[in-house]
């Protein structure tokens, strides 16, 4: 009994000199495919995964669905069509969702949306938004989940990858109820962040490769706004070719100049919501890590701070808001960038630029690559109105034979990143990752091995628009 204790108490010190703990696994459980986070690219490929016969695990740290469209506030859904909003480019699983959505009366097709209306104060000319109520999304991807047989496991926060031989086999997760363990044939990283691509020991870029990263903001939503007086004073400036008065950035340099605007955003950013409310992109910080909780933490105690002086800002000077008063602030701080993951082939500036065609695409899209520097936003000039294309090596994580990577965190350069990390392709990620796992379930090889070719026609009949 002695020895017991003894070697208890020297296996306890020396745990604790290495900073390390261990725990017991509490519950177990085993699937073909896993998918970790339920923003945008999780819900399309969990719904896609389950749809081709995997049995799915979803596992989700929040207690819903949508990730940063629905934690974070983030609205409209951006572009996904071509640059003149006539033609649909992301189609497929994206376009299903909105149709149910719009269905509910929780969405406008993005076909059906004008500049001016809905998704106007916008400079871009981004056409093809889709505005969409929060709530009807989290139902409606419950919904799907729900059909394609899906099992949600909200509540569970991944923390440890288990790799032998170059594979996954494990992936383990802090609960209320302790750690619980969850075992798949193949996993697919939906973080956003590359949790799991990093923890297997993926290399990945993280910002800039130098340590810079986006700015991280976060949302709120308004009441009591007057549509017609902004959209009275958006059309007189229109009108008069006057750029910087319909964005108030006359006042918005005047009232930081008197300490009375918190952050380096220059334009006014306010959407219309289906409802009436408006849900606002003002409060921002840069060089935040959204790796880092405590840095986090900080971020959003910060831009909260900001909120109450934008708020009187748009009550001071812009038309239509003198009376709008504060509903929500996010749940979850926007963060538009971490890790970028290597894959099997990281995107270039120059494809996205060129138009540049692969032999496995898996969708494509004409967003605007957009980096969100400090002070300033950056527009990537690309050298053709053609869509774009991502390869289904884009998703596939290197060094790791049954990981596929989703998201915000998939393997391209940062510019094209800054593109494809809005909503739709991410849907588009997560349907080619969802599917691409599944299907190599059924053939009995890593995602790696499976056929590009069945793939894409696979992809095809499921409403993928790919273009020759
Ligand atoms: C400030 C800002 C403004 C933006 N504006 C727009 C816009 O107007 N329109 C647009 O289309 N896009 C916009 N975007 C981009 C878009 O919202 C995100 O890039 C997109 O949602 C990414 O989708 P995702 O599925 O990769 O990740 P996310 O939406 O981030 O989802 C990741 C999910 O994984 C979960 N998760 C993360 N880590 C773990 C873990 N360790 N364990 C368990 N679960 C985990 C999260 O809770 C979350 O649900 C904006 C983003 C930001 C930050």
């Amino acid at each position: 009994m002695k020895r017991f204790f003894l070697f208890a108490a020297l296996a306890v010190l020396f745990c604790s000199c290495n900073n390390t703990v261990s725990f017991r696994v509490t519950r177990s459980f085993d699937c073909d495919v896993l998918v970790v986070g339920g923003g945008p690219a999780g819900i399309g490929a969990a719904v896609c995964a389950a749809r081709h016969g995997a049995k799915t695990i979803l596992a989700e740290r929040n207690g819903y669905l949508g990730g940063t469209a629905t934690a974070g506030l983030v609205a409209p859904f951006m572009s996904s069509t071509t640059p003149d909003g006539k033609t649909m480019l992301i189609r497929g699983f994206y376009e299903e969702l909105v149709n149910r959505m719009e269905a509910e009366g929780g969405a406008i097709h993005p076909l059906k949306a004008e500049i001016g209306a809905f998704t106007a104060y916008r400079d871009k000319g981004h056409y093809g938004l889709t505005t969409f109520d929060y709530e009807s999304l989290k139902r409606t991807s419950e919904a799907f989940c729900k059909e394609a047989g899906v099992e949600l496991m909200y509540h569970l926060l991944f923390v440890k990858a288990e790799t032998r031989r170059g594979r996954i086999r494990a992936a383990y997760f802090a609960t209320k109820a302790g750690i619980w363990k969850i075992s798949a044939r193949n996993f697919i990283d939906c973080t956003g962040d590359g949790d799991v691509a990093a923890s297997a020991g993926v290399p990945f870029v993280y910002g800039d490769g130098e340590g810079d990263v986006q700015a991280v903001s976060t949302f709120f939503t308004l009441r009591g706004v007057n549509w017609d007086a902004m959209d009275a004073h958006d059309a007189e400036c229109r009108r008069r070719g006057d750029f910087e008065g319909r964005f108030y950035m006359k006042e918005i340099l005047a009232a930081r100049e008197a300490g009375e605007f918190p952050s380096w955003r220059q334009k006014i950013a306010l959407f219309r919501n289906l409802d009436g409310t408006a849900t606002v992109n003002m409060a921002q910080l840069d060089g935040v890590n959204g790796l880092d909780p405590k840095e986090v933490t900080d971020a959003e105690v910060s831009e909260r701070d900001q909120i109450p002086y934008v708020v009187r800002f748009l009550r001071k000077y812009v038309k239509g808001c003198e009376n709008c008063e504060l509903l929500q602030t996010a749940a979850d701080l926007g963060v538009r960038e971490t890790r970028r993951i290597e894959g099997e082939y990281t995107v270039t500036a120059e494809d996205a630029k060129n138009s540049v065609k692969y032999p496995d695409p898996i969708f494509c899209c004409a967003n605007h690559m957009d980096i969100h520097r400090k002070g300033y936003v950056e527009y990537v000039a690309r050298n053709t109105n053609e869509p774009y294309y991502i390869p289904y090596r884009a998703l596939l994580a290197k060094g790791v034979g049954n990981l596929l990577v989703a998201g915000r965190c998939a393997a391209a350069e940062r510019p094209v990143m800054a593109a494809i990390r809005v909503i739709p392709p991410c849907f588009a990620m997560g349907q080619a990752a969802g599917t691409a796992a599944a299907l190599s379930v059924k053939e009995n090889v890593d995602p790696r091995q499976l056929d590009a070719g069945l793939l894409v026609s696979t992809l095809k009949e499921d409403g993928v628009y790919l273009p020759e």
